[in-house]
Protein backbone atom coordinates (compact mmCIF):
# COMPACT_ATOMS: atom_id res chain seq x y z
CA UNK A 1 0.00 0.00 0.00
CA UNK A 2 0.91 3.22 -0.89
CA UNK A 3 -0.59 6.87 -0.66
CA UNK A 4 0.24 9.58 -3.33
CA UNK A 5 -0.36 13.31 -2.34
CA UNK A 6 -1.41 14.79 -5.62
CA UNK A 7 -3.16 18.60 -6.36
CA UNK A 8 -7.32 18.19 -5.48
CA UNK A 9 -9.01 18.69 -8.52
CA UNK A 10 -12.89 17.18 -8.31
CA UNK A 11 -14.45 16.29 -5.24
CA UNK A 12 -15.26 13.02 -4.56
CA UNK A 13 -14.18 9.64 -2.82
CA UNK A 14 -13.95 6.71 -5.14
CA UNK A 15 -12.50 3.20 -4.92
CA UNK A 16 -12.11 0.90 -8.40
CA UNK A 17 -9.58 -0.86 -10.37
CA UNK A 18 -6.84 0.98 -12.45
CA UNK A 19 -7.91 1.53 -16.12
CA UNK A 20 -3.99 2.80 -17.25
CA UNK A 21 -4.49 4.75 -20.35
CA UNK A 22 -0.97 5.24 -21.91
CA UNK A 23 -1.79 7.56 -24.58
CA UNK A 24 0.52 5.55 -26.64
CA UNK A 25 -0.41 4.06 -29.94
CA UNK A 26 1.99 3.03 -31.86
CA UNK A 27 5.16 5.75 -32.84
CA UNK A 28 5.36 5.46 -36.72
CA UNK A 29 9.21 4.89 -37.40
CA UNK A 30 10.44 6.22 -40.45
CA UNK A 31 13.09 4.43 -42.26
CA UNK A 32 15.05 5.92 -44.82
CA UNK A 33 18.76 6.32 -46.51
CA UNK A 34 20.49 9.15 -45.57
CA UNK A 35 21.92 10.57 -48.97
CA UNK A 36 25.55 10.75 -49.04
CA UNK A 37 26.84 14.51 -47.56
CA UNK A 38 24.27 14.71 -45.49
CA UNK A 39 25.25 12.45 -42.37
CA UNK A 40 26.27 15.52 -40.62
CA UNK A 41 22.87 16.65 -40.36
CA UNK A 42 20.98 13.48 -39.85
CA UNK A 43 23.20 12.85 -36.61
CA UNK A 44 22.77 16.52 -35.41
CA UNK A 45 19.11 15.97 -35.77
CA UNK A 46 19.77 12.49 -33.21
CA UNK A 47 21.57 15.44 -30.91
CA UNK A 48 19.41 18.29 -30.80
CA UNK A 49 16.40 14.92 -29.65
CA UNK A 50 18.93 14.04 -27.14
CA UNK A 51 19.11 17.46 -25.45
CA UNK A 52 15.38 18.10 -25.68
CA UNK A 53 14.56 14.41 -24.30
CA UNK A 54 17.71 15.33 -21.53
CA UNK A 55 15.51 18.56 -20.95
CA UNK A 56 12.41 16.68 -20.43
CA UNK A 57 13.90 14.34 -18.10
CA UNK A 58 15.70 17.16 -16.19
CA UNK A 59 12.33 19.03 -15.44
CA UNK A 60 10.67 16.12 -14.49
CA UNK A 61 13.55 15.60 -12.24
CA UNK A 62 13.41 18.41 -10.53
CA UNK A 63 9.48 18.96 -9.73
CA UNK A 64 9.92 15.00 -8.63
CA UNK A 65 12.31 16.36 -6.21
CA UNK A 66 10.79 19.60 -5.02
CA UNK A 67 6.77 18.23 -5.04
CA UNK A 68 7.13 15.17 -3.05
CA UNK A 69 10.96 15.16 -1.89
CA UNK A 70 11.01 11.12 -2.72
CA UNK A 71 13.83 8.67 -3.71
CA UNK A 72 12.88 7.41 -6.90
CA UNK A 73 13.75 9.86 -8.99
CA UNK A 74 16.58 7.54 -9.76
CA UNK A 75 15.03 5.57 -12.40
CA UNK A 76 15.02 8.63 -14.25
CA UNK A 77 18.61 9.74 -13.74
CA UNK A 78 19.03 6.28 -15.35
CA UNK A 79 17.52 7.45 -18.33
CA UNK A 80 19.50 10.29 -18.14
CA UNK A 81 23.08 8.65 -17.93
CA UNK A 82 21.76 6.42 -20.84
CA UNK A 83 21.48 9.02 -22.49
CA UNK A 84 24.75 10.87 -22.42
CA UNK A 85 26.46 7.69 -22.39
CA UNK A 86 29.14 7.88 -25.30
CA UNK A 87 28.66 4.31 -26.46
CA UNK A 88 25.48 5.35 -27.93
CA UNK A 89 25.59 8.20 -29.28
CA UNK A 90 28.82 6.51 -31.11
CA UNK A 91 26.87 3.50 -31.71
CA UNK A 92 24.52 5.88 -33.47
CA UNK A 93 26.81 8.58 -35.40
CA UNK A 94 28.56 5.11 -36.64
CA UNK A 95 24.55 3.98 -38.05
CA UNK A 96 23.84 7.60 -39.71
CA UNK A 97 27.21 8.33 -41.07
CA UNK A 98 28.19 4.75 -42.14
CA UNK A 99 25.52 2.60 -42.70
CA UNK A 100 23.40 6.05 -44.21
CA UNK A 101 20.78 4.82 -41.70
CA UNK A 102 18.11 7.55 -40.62
CA UNK A 103 18.31 8.67 -36.73
CA UNK A 104 14.83 7.23 -35.78
CA UNK A 105 16.01 3.58 -37.52
CA UNK A 106 19.43 3.54 -35.87
CA UNK A 107 17.77 4.68 -32.25
CA UNK A 108 15.40 1.81 -33.04
CA UNK A 109 17.97 -0.72 -33.99
CA UNK A 110 20.08 -0.04 -31.16
CA UNK A 111 17.58 -0.34 -28.26
CA UNK A 112 15.97 -3.61 -30.03
CA UNK A 113 19.49 -4.77 -29.33
CA UNK A 114 19.64 -3.45 -25.98
CA UNK A 115 16.23 -4.90 -25.39
CA UNK A 116 17.81 -8.31 -26.45
CA UNK A 117 20.20 -8.65 -24.58
CA UNK A 118 18.80 -6.97 -20.93
CA UNK A 119 15.55 -10.01 -21.66
CA UNK A 120 18.26 -12.72 -21.52
CA UNK A 121 20.06 -11.88 -18.43
CA UNK A 122 19.52 -13.71 -15.08
CA UNK A 123 19.06 -11.22 -12.85
CA UNK A 124 15.51 -9.75 -12.45
CA UNK A 125 16.61 -6.63 -11.98
CA UNK A 126 18.46 -6.25 -15.32
CA UNK A 127 15.46 -7.99 -17.24
CA UNK A 128 13.45 -5.13 -15.76
CA UNK A 129 15.59 -2.69 -17.48
CA UNK A 130 13.92 -3.22 -20.61
CA UNK A 131 11.37 -1.22 -19.86
CA UNK A 132 13.40 1.54 -19.57
CA UNK A 133 14.51 0.97 -22.87
CA UNK A 134 11.15 1.24 -24.13
CA UNK A 135 10.96 4.57 -22.06
CA UNK A 136 13.89 6.17 -23.51
CA UNK A 137 13.28 4.97 -26.84
CA UNK A 138 9.83 6.40 -26.96
CA UNK A 139 10.72 9.87 -25.80
CA UNK A 140 13.74 10.15 -28.60
CA UNK A 141 11.58 8.92 -31.05
CA UNK A 142 8.90 11.81 -29.86
CA UNK A 143 11.36 14.11 -30.10
CA UNK A 144 12.68 13.25 -33.52
CA UNK A 145 9.00 12.43 -35.25
CA UNK A 146 6.86 15.20 -33.39
CA UNK A 147 4.68 12.30 -33.52
CA UNK A 148 2.25 13.03 -30.32
CA UNK A 149 0.32 9.89 -30.17
CA UNK A 150 -3.94 10.33 -29.53
CA UNK A 151 -5.19 6.73 -29.36
CA UNK A 152 -8.82 6.20 -28.27
CA UNK A 153 -9.86 4.68 -25.18
CA UNK A 154 -11.63 1.21 -24.96
CA UNK A 155 -12.83 1.67 -21.50
CA UNK A 156 -15.31 -1.61 -21.12
CA UNK A 157 -16.31 -1.75 -17.17
CA UNK A 158 -15.97 0.43 -14.13
CA UNK A 159 -12.36 2.44 -13.30
CA UNK A 160 -10.20 4.75 -12.41
CA UNK A 161 -8.31 6.50 -15.23
CA UNK A 162 -4.35 6.64 -14.60
CA UNK A 163 -2.89 8.83 -17.50
CA UNK A 164 -0.18 11.11 -17.93
CA UNK A 165 -2.10 13.89 -19.25
CA UNK A 166 -5.59 13.84 -21.11
CA UNK A 167 -6.67 16.20 -23.47
CA UNK A 168 -10.07 17.40 -23.46
CA UNK A 169 -10.89 15.61 -26.93
CA UNK A 170 -9.64 12.39 -24.55
CA UNK A 171 -11.90 13.28 -21.91
CA UNK A 172 -15.13 14.06 -23.50
CA UNK A 173 -14.68 10.67 -25.62
CA UNK A 174 -14.28 8.70 -22.53
CA UNK A 175 -18.00 6.37 -21.54
CA UNK A 176 -19.03 9.00 -18.70
CA UNK A 177 -20.84 5.52 -17.59
CA UNK A 178 -17.26 3.59 -16.62
CA UNK A 179 -15.64 6.24 -15.47
CA UNK A 180 -15.08 5.97 -11.71
CA UNK A 181 -12.23 8.78 -11.76
CA UNK A 182 -9.44 10.48 -12.76
CA UNK A 183 -5.90 10.39 -11.44
CA UNK A 184 -3.11 12.09 -13.66
CA UNK A 185 0.62 12.72 -13.61
CA UNK A 186 0.36 16.19 -15.18
CA UNK A 187 -2.66 19.21 -14.92
CA UNK A 188 -3.27 21.31 -12.33
CA UNK A 189 -6.96 22.15 -10.63
CA UNK A 190 -7.82 24.32 -13.62
CA UNK A 191 -6.48 22.80 -16.41
CA UNK A 192 -9.55 21.07 -18.62
CA UNK A 193 -9.29 17.77 -18.15
CA UNK A 194 -9.99 19.18 -14.48
CA UNK A 195 -12.76 21.64 -15.86
CA UNK A 196 -14.16 18.23 -16.89
CA UNK A 197 -13.98 16.43 -14.28
CA UNK A 198 -16.11 18.83 -12.47
CA UNK A 199 -18.48 19.66 -14.60
CA UNK A 200 -19.44 15.59 -15.22
CA UNK A 201 -19.07 14.73 -11.62
CA UNK A 202 -16.38 12.66 -11.63
CA UNK A 203 -13.89 12.58 -8.83
CA UNK A 204 -10.79 13.63 -9.88
CA UNK A 205 -6.48 13.77 -8.69
CA UNK A 206 -4.02 15.61 -10.81
CA UNK A 207 -0.54 16.55 -10.50
CA UNK A 208 0.70 13.37 -9.39
CA UNK A 209 3.48 13.21 -10.57
CA UNK A 210 4.47 9.65 -11.58
CA UNK A 211 1.46 8.20 -11.00
CA UNK A 212 1.45 5.92 -14.15
CA UNK A 213 4.82 4.15 -13.27
CA UNK A 214 3.09 3.11 -10.05
CA UNK A 215 0.27 1.53 -10.60
CA UNK A 216 -0.67 -2.02 -13.00
CA UNK A 217 -3.42 -2.48 -14.56
CA UNK A 218 -6.29 -3.43 -12.39
CA UNK A 219 -5.33 -2.44 -9.23
CA UNK A 220 -7.26 -0.79 -6.71
CA UNK A 221 -6.92 2.66 -5.67
CA UNK A 222 -8.73 4.81 -3.88
CA UNK A 223 -8.81 8.26 -5.11
CA UNK A 224 -9.83 11.28 -2.74
CA UNK A 225 -10.74 14.37 -5.45
CA UNK A 226 -11.26 16.80 -2.24
CA UNK A 227 -8.05 16.00 -0.73
CA UNK A 228 -6.01 15.30 -3.22
CA UNK A 229 -4.48 11.85 -1.99
CA UNK A 230 -4.55 8.70 -4.07
CA UNK A 231 -3.72 4.98 -2.42
CA UNK A 232 -2.67 2.45 -3.88
CA UNK A 233 -3.29 -0.38 -3.10
CA UNK A 234 -5.20 -0.28 0.06
CA UNK A 235 -5.26 -2.61 2.38
CA UNK A 236 -8.39 -4.03 4.19
CA UNK A 237 -8.24 -1.81 7.05
CA UNK A 238 -8.17 1.45 4.93
CA UNK A 239 -10.78 0.33 2.88
CA UNK A 240 -13.08 0.01 5.50
CA UNK A 241 -12.11 3.37 6.43
CA UNK A 242 -12.94 4.18 3.04
CA UNK A 243 -16.49 2.74 2.99
CA UNK A 244 -16.91 4.86 6.40
CA UNK A 245 -16.01 8.12 5.00
CA UNK A 246 -18.07 7.23 1.64
CA UNK A 247 -21.27 6.95 4.54
CA UNK A 248 -20.51 10.21 6.46
CA UNK A 249 -20.30 12.43 3.04
CA UNK A 250 -23.17 10.80 1.94
CA UNK A 251 -25.17 11.99 4.86
CA UNK A 252 -23.65 15.57 4.57
CA UNK A 253 -24.85 16.23 1.27
CA UNK A 254 -28.25 14.68 1.89
CA UNK A 255 -29.03 17.19 5.09
CA UNK A 256 -30.51 20.10 2.71
CA UNK A 257 -33.28 22.36 4.04
CA UNK A 258 -35.96 22.43 1.72
CA UNK A 259 -37.96 25.47 -0.14
CA UNK A 260 -34.49 27.57 0.22
CA UNK A 261 -33.24 28.93 -2.95
CA UNK A 262 -29.00 27.92 -3.25
CA UNK A 263 -27.36 31.30 -2.89
CA UNK A 264 -29.88 32.70 -0.15
CA UNK A 265 -27.64 33.82 2.74
CA UNK A 266 -28.46 33.40 6.35
CA UNK A 267 -30.10 37.21 6.43
CA UNK A 268 -30.43 40.28 4.25
CA UNK A 269 -28.83 38.87 0.89
CA UNK A 270 -28.01 36.36 -1.68
CA UNK A 271 -26.23 35.44 -4.35
CA UNK A 272 -26.95 33.83 -7.71
CA UNK A 273 -26.05 30.21 -7.65
CA UNK A 274 -25.83 28.81 -11.55
CA UNK A 275 -24.10 26.14 -13.19
CA UNK A 276 -21.03 25.77 -15.64
CA UNK A 277 -21.86 23.46 -18.37
CA UNK A 278 -20.25 22.56 -21.81
CA UNK A 279 -22.26 20.54 -24.95
CA UNK A 280 -23.31 16.94 -23.70
CA UNK A 281 -24.06 17.80 -19.96
CA UNK A 282 -27.77 16.89 -19.14
CA UNK A 283 -29.01 20.10 -17.70
CA UNK A 284 -32.35 18.50 -15.51
CA UNK A 285 -30.14 16.87 -13.24
CA UNK A 286 -28.48 21.01 -11.99
CA UNK A 287 -32.38 21.09 -10.60
CA UNK A 288 -31.51 19.09 -7.65
CA UNK A 289 -28.09 20.55 -7.07
CA UNK A 290 -30.17 23.84 -7.06
CA UNK A 291 -28.85 25.77 -9.94
CA UNK A 292 -30.81 28.51 -11.12
CA UNK A 293 -29.81 29.13 -14.28
CA UNK A 294 -26.69 28.38 -16.20
CA UNK A 295 -23.86 31.18 -16.10
CA UNK A 296 -20.99 29.51 -18.40
CA UNK A 297 -22.03 27.53 -21.47
CA UNK A 298 -18.39 26.43 -22.67
CA UNK A 299 -19.82 26.19 -26.71
CA UNK A 300 -16.31 25.17 -28.28
CA UNK A 301 -17.32 21.36 -27.00
CA UNK A 302 -18.95 21.37 -30.21
CA UNK A 303 -15.96 21.82 -31.95
CA UNK A 304 -13.80 19.35 -30.63
CA UNK A 305 -14.17 15.54 -31.48
CA UNK A 306 -15.17 16.34 -34.97
CA UNK A 307 -14.07 16.84 -38.75
CA UNK A 308 -15.16 19.57 -39.72
CA UNK A 309 -17.37 23.26 -37.95
CA UNK A 310 -20.59 22.69 -36.87
CA UNK A 311 -22.95 23.92 -39.33
CA UNK A 312 -25.51 27.21 -37.86
CA UNK A 313 -28.44 24.49 -37.94
CA UNK A 314 -26.67 21.90 -35.39
CA UNK A 315 -25.53 24.96 -33.36
CA UNK A 316 -29.05 26.49 -33.32
CA UNK A 317 -30.26 22.89 -32.23
CA UNK A 318 -27.52 23.00 -29.29
CA UNK A 319 -28.20 25.72 -27.99
CA UNK A 320 -31.82 26.05 -28.16
CA UNK A 321 -31.82 22.44 -26.12
CA UNK A 322 -29.78 24.08 -23.86
CA UNK A 323 -32.21 27.23 -23.67
CA UNK A 324 -35.42 24.77 -23.37
CA UNK A 325 -33.66 22.86 -20.40
CA UNK A 326 -32.20 26.10 -18.80
CA UNK A 327 -35.78 27.27 -18.31
CA UNK A 328 -37.11 24.82 -16.23
CA UNK A 329 -34.72 26.01 -13.86
CA UNK A 330 -35.71 28.89 -12.21
CA UNK A 331 -38.39 31.34 -12.40
CA UNK A 332 -35.42 33.87 -13.77
CA UNK A 333 -32.95 31.45 -15.21
CA UNK A 334 -31.02 32.12 -17.78
CA UNK A 335 -28.22 30.71 -19.71
CA UNK A 336 -24.53 32.66 -21.03
CA UNK A 337 -23.67 30.96 -23.76
CA UNK A 338 -19.88 31.88 -24.40
CA UNK A 339 -18.92 32.23 -28.46
CA UNK A 340 -15.85 29.78 -29.44
CA UNK A 341 -13.42 29.82 -26.50
CA UNK A 342 -10.50 27.85 -28.45
CA UNK A 343 -6.57 28.30 -28.41
CA UNK A 344 -4.13 27.88 -25.84
CA UNK A 345 -4.60 24.19 -24.55
CA UNK A 346 -7.86 23.93 -26.68
CA UNK A 347 -6.87 22.88 -29.77
CA UNK A 348 -9.19 22.27 -32.98
CA UNK A 349 -8.09 19.86 -35.77
CA UNK A 350 -7.99 22.28 -38.99
CA UNK A 351 -9.18 25.20 -37.16
CA UNK A 352 -6.33 26.06 -35.29
CA UNK A 353 -3.02 27.56 -36.75
CA UNK A 354 0.10 26.52 -35.48
CA UNK A 355 1.65 29.47 -33.26
CA UNK A 356 4.76 28.94 -31.79
CA UNK A 357 2.76 30.69 -28.88
CA UNK A 358 -0.60 29.57 -28.59
CA UNK A 359 -1.47 30.85 -24.88
CA UNK A 360 -0.59 34.64 -26.47
CA UNK A 361 -2.00 33.78 -29.87
CA UNK A 362 -4.67 34.31 -32.30
CA UNK A 363 -7.31 32.32 -29.76
CA UNK A 364 -10.95 33.30 -28.29
CA UNK A 365 -12.56 36.75 -29.50
CA UNK A 366 -9.57 37.62 -31.92
CA UNK A 367 -9.69 34.37 -33.82
CA UNK A 368 -13.32 35.39 -34.24
CA UNK A 369 -12.64 38.40 -35.18
CA UNK A 370 -10.21 37.51 -37.86
CA UNK A 371 -12.42 34.39 -39.16
CA UNK A 372 -15.91 36.88 -39.42
CA UNK A 373 -17.45 34.01 -40.88
CA UNK A 374 -17.26 31.60 -38.48
CA UNK A 375 -18.28 34.55 -36.09
CA UNK A 376 -21.33 35.36 -37.60
CA UNK A 377 -22.52 32.03 -38.28
CA UNK A 378 -22.05 31.11 -34.22
CA UNK A 379 -24.11 34.81 -33.37
CA UNK A 380 -26.99 33.56 -35.60
CA UNK A 381 -27.50 30.16 -34.07
CA UNK A 382 -27.08 32.09 -30.51
CA UNK A 383 -29.69 34.78 -30.97
CA UNK A 384 -31.82 32.39 -33.07
CA UNK A 385 -31.65 30.46 -29.89
CA UNK A 386 -32.80 33.18 -28.23
CA UNK A 387 -36.42 33.06 -29.21
CA UNK A 388 -36.88 30.10 -26.58
CA UNK A 389 -35.58 31.37 -23.53
CA UNK A 390 -33.30 33.92 -21.35
CA UNK A 391 -29.88 33.94 -23.63
CA UNK A 392 -26.96 36.05 -22.66
CA UNK A 393 -24.13 36.05 -25.13
CA UNK A 394 -20.53 36.33 -23.51
CA UNK A 395 -16.79 36.93 -25.64
CA UNK A 396 -14.27 35.06 -24.22
CA UNK A 397 -10.88 36.76 -23.81
CA UNK A 398 -11.75 40.23 -24.10
CA UNK A 399 -8.37 42.61 -23.94
CA UNK A 400 -9.42 45.67 -25.18
CA UNK A 401 -12.49 48.15 -26.14
CA UNK A 402 -11.91 48.30 -29.42
CA UNK A 403 -12.66 44.42 -29.74
CA UNK A 404 -16.18 45.30 -28.16
CA UNK A 405 -16.36 47.64 -30.97
CA UNK A 406 -15.87 45.43 -33.65
CA UNK A 407 -17.85 42.53 -31.81
CA UNK A 408 -20.78 44.77 -31.66
CA UNK A 409 -20.40 45.58 -35.39
CA UNK A 410 -20.68 42.08 -36.47
CA UNK A 411 -23.48 41.26 -34.05
CA UNK A 412 -25.46 44.17 -35.68
CA UNK A 413 -25.03 42.91 -39.45
CA UNK A 414 -25.71 39.52 -38.07
CA UNK A 415 -28.90 41.17 -36.73
CA UNK A 416 -29.55 42.68 -39.80
CA UNK A 417 -29.62 39.33 -41.72
CA UNK A 418 -32.11 37.59 -39.60
CA UNK A 419 -34.67 40.60 -39.88
CA UNK A 420 -33.75 39.97 -43.23
CA UNK A 421 -34.61 36.19 -43.24
CA UNK A 422 -37.74 37.04 -40.70
CA UNK A 423 -36.34 34.73 -38.27
CA UNK A 424 -37.23 35.78 -34.78
CA UNK A 425 -34.82 36.45 -31.54
CA UNK A 426 -33.71 38.75 -28.67
CA UNK A 427 -33.11 41.90 -30.08
CA UNK A 428 -32.44 42.82 -26.80
CA UNK A 429 -29.55 40.07 -25.94
CA UNK A 430 -27.44 41.24 -23.25
CA UNK A 431 -23.48 40.95 -24.29
CA UNK A 432 -21.12 40.35 -21.80
CA UNK A 433 -17.01 40.42 -21.00
CA UNK A 434 -15.09 38.07 -19.63
CA UNK A 435 -12.26 39.57 -17.50
CA UNK A 436 -9.37 36.98 -17.88
CA UNK A 437 -6.83 39.15 -18.79
CA UNK A 438 -5.07 41.69 -16.58
CA UNK A 439 -5.60 44.37 -18.99
CA UNK A 440 -9.28 43.80 -19.09
CA UNK A 441 -9.47 43.96 -15.58
CA UNK A 442 -7.32 46.99 -14.76
CA UNK A 443 -9.54 48.94 -17.89
CA UNK A 444 -12.68 47.67 -16.65
CA UNK A 445 -14.08 50.91 -16.33
CA UNK A 446 -13.74 51.64 -19.79
CA UNK A 447 -15.10 48.26 -20.67
CA UNK A 448 -18.08 48.50 -18.76
CA UNK A 449 -19.58 51.16 -20.56
CA UNK A 450 -19.68 48.71 -23.95
CA UNK A 451 -21.16 45.66 -22.54
CA UNK A 452 -24.29 44.39 -20.16
CA UNK A 453 -22.74 42.51 -17.36
CA UNK A 454 -19.18 40.97 -16.67
CA UNK A 455 -18.31 37.25 -15.93
CA UNK A 456 -14.49 36.98 -14.14
CA UNK A 457 -12.74 33.79 -15.68
CA UNK A 458 -10.43 33.26 -12.90
CA UNK A 459 -8.96 30.54 -14.13
CA UNK A 460 -7.22 32.68 -16.74
CA UNK A 461 -6.94 35.85 -14.93
CA UNK A 462 -4.99 33.97 -12.74
CA UNK A 463 -2.80 32.33 -15.21
CA UNK A 464 -2.09 35.29 -17.61
CA UNK A 465 -1.49 37.77 -14.36
CA UNK A 466 0.71 35.38 -12.67
CA UNK A 467 2.15 34.02 -15.48
CA UNK A 468 1.77 30.71 -14.87
CA UNK A 469 0.19 27.76 -17.24
CA UNK A 470 -2.64 26.50 -15.55
CA UNK A 471 -2.18 23.05 -16.98
CA UNK A 472 1.33 22.77 -15.70
CA UNK A 473 1.96 20.88 -12.69
CA UNK A 474 5.37 22.55 -11.66
CA UNK A 475 4.20 25.81 -11.58
CA UNK A 476 0.73 25.04 -9.82
CA UNK A 477 1.67 26.56 -6.49
CA UNK A 478 1.40 30.16 -8.36
CA UNK A 479 -2.15 29.36 -8.94
CA UNK A 480 -2.51 31.96 -6.04
CA UNK A 481 -6.12 33.47 -5.93
CA UNK A 482 -5.64 35.32 -2.75
CA UNK A 483 -2.19 36.72 -4.02
CA UNK A 484 -2.59 40.55 -3.18
CA UNK A 485 -2.52 41.24 -6.83
CA UNK A 486 -5.64 39.01 -7.93
CA UNK A 487 -7.89 40.11 -5.12
CA UNK A 488 -6.96 43.97 -6.06
CA UNK A 489 -8.00 42.99 -9.69
CA UNK A 490 -11.38 41.15 -8.40
CA UNK A 491 -11.96 44.20 -6.18
CA UNK A 492 -11.01 46.50 -9.28
CA UNK A 493 -13.86 44.84 -11.34
CA UNK A 494 -16.24 44.49 -9.33
CA UNK A 495 -16.22 48.12 -8.21
CA UNK A 496 -16.46 49.20 -11.96
CA UNK A 497 -19.09 46.96 -12.81
CA UNK A 498 -21.29 48.16 -9.97
CA UNK A 499 -20.67 51.70 -10.80
CA UNK A 500 -22.00 51.25 -13.98
CA UNK A 501 -24.73 49.68 -12.83
CA UNK A 502 -24.01 46.12 -14.63
CA UNK A 503 -23.52 42.96 -12.55
CA UNK A 504 -20.95 40.99 -12.49
CA UNK A 505 -20.53 36.42 -12.18
CA UNK A 506 -17.70 34.82 -11.32
CA UNK A 507 -17.33 31.65 -13.55
CA UNK A 508 -13.69 30.21 -13.01
CA UNK A 509 -13.57 27.33 -10.98
CA UNK A 510 -12.56 29.62 -7.64
CA UNK A 511 -16.35 29.77 -7.69
CA UNK A 512 -16.43 26.49 -6.22
CA UNK A 513 -13.65 26.77 -3.93
CA UNK A 514 -15.42 26.96 -0.04
CA UNK A 515 -13.42 29.54 1.05
CA UNK A 516 -12.76 32.11 -1.88
CA UNK A 517 -16.65 31.30 -3.27
CA UNK A 518 -17.89 32.90 -0.08
CA UNK A 519 -15.20 34.88 -0.47
CA UNK A 520 -16.30 35.98 -3.66
CA UNK A 521 -19.57 36.32 -2.58
CA UNK A 522 -18.76 38.56 0.13
CA UNK A 523 -16.95 41.02 -1.81
CA UNK A 524 -20.26 41.75 -3.32
CA UNK A 525 -19.95 39.43 -6.81
CA UNK A 526 -23.90 38.89 -8.05
CA UNK A 527 -23.58 35.40 -9.66
CA UNK A 528 -21.06 32.22 -8.71
CA UNK A 529 -21.20 29.91 -11.58
CA UNK A 530 -19.30 26.60 -10.72
CA UNK A 531 -20.00 22.73 -12.04
CA UNK A 532 -23.00 21.28 -10.92
CA UNK A 533 -21.79 18.71 -8.54
CA UNK A 534 -20.40 21.82 -6.01
CA UNK A 535 -23.33 23.75 -5.60
CA UNK A 536 -24.69 21.87 -2.72
CA UNK A 537 -21.43 22.87 0.16
CA UNK A 538 -21.49 26.59 -1.73
CA UNK A 539 -25.46 26.92 -0.76
CA UNK A 540 -24.89 25.22 2.29
CA UNK A 541 -21.55 27.88 3.39
CA UNK A 542 -23.69 30.75 2.65
CA UNK A 543 -26.73 29.75 4.25
CA UNK A 544 -25.11 29.70 7.53
CA UNK A 545 -23.61 33.41 7.24
CA UNK A 546 -25.35 36.90 7.37
CA UNK A 547 -24.71 40.02 5.09
CA UNK A 548 -23.31 41.19 8.09
CA UNK A 549 -20.58 38.48 8.76
CA UNK A 550 -20.00 38.19 4.96
CA UNK A 551 -18.81 42.04 5.16
CA UNK A 552 -16.67 40.99 8.16
CA UNK A 553 -14.99 38.51 5.74
CA UNK A 554 -14.48 40.85 2.78
CA UNK A 555 -12.79 43.67 5.19
CA UNK A 556 -10.73 40.97 6.69
CA UNK A 557 -9.24 40.05 2.98
CA UNK A 558 -9.41 43.66 2.38
CA UNK A 559 -6.89 44.56 5.02
CA UNK A 560 -3.65 42.35 3.69
CA UNK A 561 -1.74 44.91 1.94
CA UNK A 562 0.65 44.13 -1.25
CA UNK A 563 3.49 42.90 0.96
CA UNK A 564 1.08 39.57 2.04
CA UNK A 565 1.79 35.82 0.96
CA UNK A 566 -1.27 34.24 -0.65
CA UNK A 567 -0.73 31.77 1.88
CA UNK A 568 -0.73 34.36 4.46
CA UNK A 569 -4.23 35.68 3.07
CA UNK A 570 -5.18 32.29 2.36
CA UNK A 571 -4.61 31.10 5.76
CA UNK A 572 -6.29 33.94 7.49
CA UNK A 573 -9.45 33.22 5.14
CA UNK A 574 -9.93 29.64 6.60
CA UNK A 575 -9.42 30.49 10.01
CA UNK A 576 -11.75 33.05 9.66
CA UNK A 577 -14.46 30.39 8.02
CA UNK A 578 -14.03 28.17 10.15
CA UNK A 579 -14.56 30.52 13.24
CA UNK A 580 -18.03 30.83 11.99
CA UNK A 581 -18.54 27.72 10.43
CA UNK A 582 -16.63 24.88 12.90
CA UNK A 583 -17.19 22.03 10.87
CA UNK A 584 -16.04 23.56 8.21
CA UNK A 585 -13.41 20.67 7.42
CA UNK A 586 -16.41 18.45 7.69
CA UNK A 587 -18.21 19.83 4.90
CA UNK A 588 -15.22 19.78 2.81
CA UNK A 589 -13.54 16.30 3.46
C1 LIG B 1 -11.77 30.93 -16.87
O1 LIG B 1 -10.76 31.22 -17.51
O2 LIG B 1 -11.89 31.10 -15.64
C2 LIG B 1 -12.93 30.35 -17.57
C3 LIG B 1 -14.07 30.16 -16.96
O3 LIG B 1 -12.72 29.95 -18.86
P1 LIG B 1 -12.04 28.53 -19.27
O4 LIG B 1 -13.02 27.76 -20.06
O5 LIG B 1 -10.87 29.01 -20.04
O6 LIG B 1 -11.68 27.87 -17.99
MG1 LIG C 1 -10.90 31.21 -19.71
Amino acid sequence: MATLAGIPTARGLVAGPVFLYRGDGEIPVPEYVVEPGREEEEFRRFERAVVDTKRDLENLISVLRERTGRADVRVFECHLMFLEDPTFSDEIRSSVTKDHVNAEAAVKSFTDRMRVQFSRMNDPYFRERVRDFDDVERRLLMALTGFAPDTSLELKSPAIIVADDLTPSETVRLPRENVLGFATNGGSATSHVALLARAMAIPAVTGLVDITSRVRPGMTVILDGGTGEVTIAPNKETLDLYESRKRHRHNIEKAEPEGCPAGTFREGGEVKIFANIHPGVAVSGLRDLGARGVGLYRSEYLWLNREREPTEEEQFEAYREAVEQTAKLSADASITIRALDIGGDKTVKGISAKESNPFLGNRSIRYLLSNREVFKTQLRAILRASAFGKVNTMYPMVSCVEELTEAAVVLEEVKRSLDKDGLAYDRNMPIGAMIEIPSAAINADAIATKVDFFSIGTNDLIQYTMAADRSNEAVAHLYQPTNPAILYLMRRVIAAAHNHGIPVAVCGESASDPILGVLWAAMGIDTLSMSGSYIPVIAKLLRRLSRTELDEYAALANGFDASATAKSVFDACHAWMLGKIPELDDLLA
